[in-house]
């Protein structure tokens, strides 16, 4: 693994001032550094060190990639919101805005959980994204990728597990960044790094396959620059020449995507000449071809096309002395700068009076804003096609460009323009189906709000709601359209085979009253006979047809059987009216008072008790007794005047009462969709009323409906709420 340097805050100092020059900016960096350590305090790492010893080597890193004084300042500061509980405007006093925000920006992306890979939802690309889309600032990027370079550097304290971890998140996530960055160096190291935690029986073969082969590679490429430097003196160009090895996660790469053996990788053998002007690089390379014979097909111009993450270079692969190949990049030294610190490098901290940290930063923005839409991420950009990559960023950017989090910190995808009812859905869909409510950020807000990447949402659910149809008219991924639909359509077959139920029992009855026995007709075979008659697909679009009225039970008794036979069948007859008479005598409140047989029941009026409801009941004067709510204001207080009484079996045809009122933004077509989502849930409507309040834009509606249980009412009501501007529905007692 590449060495690197332990750094204090005298060494961050040395390497800033090499290319910061004003005091007042050195100063700063000095006032964070003193101020960081006194935060940390009393703090060590793993290691055992003081925790300075991280900060000071994160913003070392940062003075090595030539950052500006804010973001070194920022660097030795990123720690200290998470770990010394100073608050964001504290710094915003000590420092600036700009500094607090750096910071507090840094704080935000380290509580993200990336979730590791043996996760079902994990997407790497998902957490490149909202990294990306959550920093906002270039700046923010660069300290995170130092944190964690320095983190990788420092692995061997943590446990195993945790490497593991740690290094597969900085494969899959860090290195791609700063690739994407350009910052090569960063990059390379990371990969080697995480190669090393994460595979390190295949680290060490590689590493010892370039070992052994090193001193007669080394000889060759000493030879190839000797031959390259005296030409290109020969023709008065300025240059600097070096040999330039692979880091080992590339060479682990190409072996095991590309499948070829350690002889193969071609650029094993490498030079750089880094020279002036571009067309010093033409000439260079046209004297190099002119030489050696270069290998058709390998020559790449990056100078006139540049890279995607800005890098520029040409390169080429010739054949040298005994047939040896080469991998020869040519550069000018601004290229060279790119190449190893990309942006860094593009934006470095330039002195003078010009500089304005708002005016970089809107550079950044705008160079920058490629890197935001085009969030991609292949491994090797040689093998980009310009199909692919439209591709791509037709994926990401009208796909999947939302990234919110669930509490818990997981990253979820979700297309633009998406609701808390498409992320409901892509949680579970049991939690889609019983949503009832949304906070984002910690907010409530309405089903249909469009959620923004970054956002933290939590999702309400109601046991026993199910979805509304008008979300169907907002939701925005296919399989949250889907599973609203297939729950609609369920409860759609459900109430079709409990009505096919009914008609069964209507058709038996008919039967048995007409002296069958219905065992002896009610067989699949007999009824697939007769069902055509009545245009019924199959048996239990039948018996639907008998239960909705649509089928004449009489005529389907009569084909079954094959017989006419009169109506007049007066015993069978008087039985069921005697029965179907006493059953509605017995069921007009469905209410029993233990002990009293006679009794005059009745439901109060104030609060309109519904089957489920606990009850209690009242004896008034002359009136009987009064079934009110336990809860109703006007019994409270009555002791001796309250009676026990309770609900007698639950009965469907049953209907009761009640009086709910609604309070909502005004909209049009605000009624219809309520009145739309009640009949939905069945429940006949008696009466409406709404008032529009015109100081605030709301309407009150008020409404008396008919429903057969308490628990039905509360489905509806919940239901009622997912509309969209409705603020709250109740129930009412007068
Ligand atoms: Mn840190």
């Amino acid at each position: 693994m590449a060495d690197y340097k332990t750094a204090g805050v005298q060494d961050v100092l040395d390497e800033a001032r090499t290319y910061i020059k004003n005091e007042d900016s050195l100063s700063l960096i000095s006032r964070a550094a003193n101020y960081a350590a006194e935060a940390h305090a009393g703090q060590f790492r793993r290691s055992g060190e003081p925790y300075t010893v991280h900060l000071n080597n994160v913003a070392y890193i940062l003075a090595t990639l030539h950052g500006g004084p804010k973001t070194i300042a920022a660097g030795f500061l990123h720690d200290v919101i998470e770990d010394t509980g100073i608050s964001r405007d504290q710094l915003a006093k000590i420092f600036d805005d700009e500094i607090a925000d750096l910071v507090e920006s840094v704080t935000k992306i380290g509580a993200l959980q990336f979730k590791g890979k043996d996760d079902p939802e994990y997407q790497a690309a998902n957490h490149r994204k909202i990294f990306i889309a959550m920093a906002k600032d270039v700046r923010v990027i660069l300290i995170k990728l130092a944190d964690r370079l320095h983190n990788m550097r420092t692995l061997q304290y943590q446990p195993e597990a945790s490497q593991k971890r740690i290094a597969a998140e900085t494969l899959d996530v860090y290195a791609p960044i700063a690739h994407r960055l350009g910052i090569s160096a960063i990059k390379n190291e990371l990969e080697d790094l995480s190669f090393f935690y994460l595979n390190r029986k295949e680290y060490y073969r590689i590493a010892h396959l370039v070992e052994t082969r090193k001193a007669e590679r080394d000889e060759s490429v000493r030879k190839m620059i000797a031959e390259i430097s005296e030409m290109l003196e020969e023709h008065g160009i300025s240059f600097r020449i070096f040999g330039r090895s692979k880091h080992l996660y590339s060479i682990y790469h190409k072996m095991v995507a590309r499948n070829k053996r350690f002889e193969e990788i071609l650029d094993l053998l490498a030079i750089r000449i880094v020279t002036e002007t571009e067309l010093n690089c033409y000439e260079v390379l046209g004297y190099i071809h002119a030489k050696y014979k270069p290998i058709p097909g390998r020559l790449k111009d990056y100078i006139a096309v540049p890279k995607t993450n800005m890098y520029q270079s040409l390169h080429t692969t010739i054949i040298g002395e005994e047939g040896k190949i080469f991998e020869v990049q040519i550069r000018t030294e601004d290229m060279d700068a790119i190449a190893e610190r990309g942006v860094a490098a593009h934006w470095r901290y330039k002195e003078g009076g010009h500089y304005d940290a708002r005016a970089e930063q809107k550079e950044i923005e705008d160079k920058l804003s490629w890197f935001r839409d085009f969030a991609v991420y292949t491994n090797d950009n040689e093998d980009e096609t310009a199909s692919d990559y439209m591709a791509a960023l037709q994926k990401d950017v009208f796909e999947a460009n939302v990234y919110v989090m669930t509490p818990k910190g997981r990253v979820i995808g979700l297309p633009n323009g998406s609701t808390p009812i498409d992320f409901a859905y892509r949680i579970h869909t049991d939690v889609g189906h019983t949503c009832v409510g949304a906070l984002v950020n910690d907010a409530m807000v309405p089903l249909n709000t469009e959620l923004h990447t970054g956002d933290v949402v939590s999702i309400r659910t109601l046991k026993g709601t199910g979805p509304s149809e008008d979300w169907l008219k907002f939701v925005k991924t296919s399989q949250a359209k889907n599973k609203i639909r297939a729950w609609f359509a369920k409860r759609e077959n459900e109430k079709r085979e409990s009505m096919a139920g009914q008609g069964e029992k209507v058709l038996t009855e008919e039967l048995r009253r007409r002296g069958f026995e219905p065992k002896d007709y009610m067989e699949k075979k007999k009824l697939e006979a007769v069902m055509k008659e009545f245009s019924a697909k199959d048996v239990t679009d039948l018996m639907y047809g008998i239960a909705m009225k649509l089928i004449n039970p009489t005529a389907v008794c009569e084909k079954l059987t094959n017989q006419k036979r009169s109506l007049n069948d007066e015993e069978a007859l008087t039985k069921l009216i005697n029965r179907e008479t006493k059953k509605h005598v017995m069921t007009k409140t469905g209410i029993v008072v233990p002990g009293i047989e006679s009794m005059k029941l009745s439901l109060a009026q104030c609060c309109l008790p519904v089957y489920g409801d606990k009850i209690v009941g009242y004896v008034t004067k002359g009136e009987g007794v009064k079934v009110h709510r336990c809860d109703c204001a006007n019994v409270a207080g009555q002791k001796e005047r309250i009676i026990d009484c309770y609900w007698e079996e639950e009965d469907n045809e049953r209907l009761y009462d009640s009086d709910i009122s609604i309070l909502a933004e005004d909209r049009n077509f605000l009624l219809t969709d309520i009145v739309n989502t009640i009949s939905q849930s069945r429940a006949p409507m008696l009466k409406v009323t709404a008032n529009v309040n015109r100081e605030d834009l709301t309407t009150t509606i008020k409404l008396r409906i008919q429903v057969r249980t308490s628990d039905q009412l509360e489905v509806l009501l919940a239901n009622i709420r997912k509309v969209e501007g409705v603020i709250t529905a109740v129930r009412v007692t007068h």
